[in-house]
């Protein structure tokens, strides 16, 4: 048996080329992608202004399946976690981070992680494949569904949650094709955000085929520390990653900045020398920067920055020009901040038992299945 295509993974493109090589006319793919993302149509049979020759082979050739809800967590904070089990079984997990007038979901692109940064959780964890570009569409499907119960939709995407998403194109640029094309979810390309540890190829590849926003995730203005940091330096060191961000940059054009994500550990990357030299740095990039207090997990060797340190560090780069946020953390006490997501792939059956342990002592865990 040929597996079914999940049309949730297809683009626009990809729906059209389907259904042509069926014989159908291109804009069968485009009434099919109103019929999923606008009507939430599921079922096939349904889809009413299709032929029933093509509705018959959709039925048996295609399929609309989402990856499996494993476990739903809700924080005090409104922060909500999911832990989804994907084809090959293994657990991803996402964020929906409510704000006043905003929705972010921050979405997983692999399971775990090639690139072992020093002071990332998921890293720890080692690779254990790629996502599908449906399970990366599937968890904006999933969030949707969560918030249209309070009558909101996601407004904006991160792809912040686990791995590296440049590691995985393939899936991931229908995925964000389809989060901002107008038949689909129809979100501004401000509004889907890919983040990377760097990958440069992957940066020139993206800005040839899209304009979605893209944050780097820096963490170090020196490139011996950042060979610690985020060992994928030693091969695309800082030089070349800024020259690949200011053509990304220019490609987007004058009225929109890149995001610089800034990971801020005691005594290691906070000082007002990293602030001074990042500024220079940056020079005239047109960018904003955002510093991400460091969340610890067991075992990680570094520690929570003084606040006093961060705010320090904040005042040098604003003073220099740029516009620098702090990162709060949220959805503590479900474990959904950066760097903490599935802390637990490693081992599922143990550890992953001791945390749902831990968790349900402190907040309101919602059993789903
Ligand atoms: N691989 C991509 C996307 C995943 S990481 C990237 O590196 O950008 C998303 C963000 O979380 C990155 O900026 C990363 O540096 C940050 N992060 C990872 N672990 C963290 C931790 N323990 N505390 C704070 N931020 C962390």
């Amino acid at each position: 048996m040929t597996t079914k295509h999940n049309l949730y993974g297809l683009d626009r493109g990809q729906l059209e080329a389907l259904f042509q090589q069926i014989g159908l006319q291109a804009f069968r793919g485009r009434q099919i992608m109103k019929w999923v993302y606008h009507q939430g149509l599921t079922d096939f049979g349904g889809m009413t202004d299709l032929p029933l020759t093509a509705r018959q082979w959709m039925l048996e050739h295609c399929t609309l399946t989402l990856p499996e809800i494993h476990e739903r967590f809700v924080s005090k904070d409104g922060t909500v976690k999911w832990l989804l089990k994907v084809a090959a079984g293994d657990l991803v997990e996402m964020v929906l981070i409510p704000e006043k007038g905003r929705n972010t979901l921050c979405v997983s692109s692999q399971v775990g992680c090639m690139l072992d940064c020093s002071f990332c959780s998921t890293g720890k964890q080692g690779f254990n494949g790629n996502l599908t570009s449906a399970e990366i569409v599937g968890q904006m499907v999933i969030a949707n569904a969560y918030l249209a119960e309070q009558s909101q939709s996601v407004t904006n995407v991160v792809l912040m949650g686990m791995g590296e998403p440049l590691l995985n194109f393939d899936a991931v640029l229908p995925a964000t094709n389809i989060m901002i094309d107008d038949h689909a979810f129809g979100l501004s390309k401000r509004r889907v955000t890919v983040s990377t540890a760097g990958v440069v190829p992957g940066i020139r590849q993206l800005q040839e085929h899209t304009d979605v926003s893209l944050a780097i995730s820096l963490h170090a203005p020196f490139d011996e520390l950042r060979n610690e940091l985020v060992p994928i330096n030693k091969k695309y060191p800082i030089k070349v990653l800024l020259e690949a961000c200011r053509d990304y940059v220019e490609h987007l054009g004058p009225a929109r900045k890149l995001v610089i994500e800034y990971t801020l550990m005691r005594g290691v990357n906070d000082q007002p020398q990293h602030a001074k030299a990042l500024a220079n740095l940056l020079g005239s990039l047109r960018c904003k920067i955002n510093l991400i207090p460091f969340n610890p997990f067991p075992g990680s060797g570094y520690q929570k920055p003084k606040n006093a340190d961060v705010y320090a560090f904040q005042t040098v780069l604003m003073q220099a020009g740029y516009i620098t946020m702090i990162r709060t953390t949220r959805g503590d006490d479900i474990n959904a901040a950066c760097g903490q997501l599935v802390g637990m792939v490693e081992d599922r059956t143990r550890r992953q038992s001791r945390y749902r342990e831990r968790l349900a002592q402190q907040v309101d865990v919602v059993q789903v299945q």
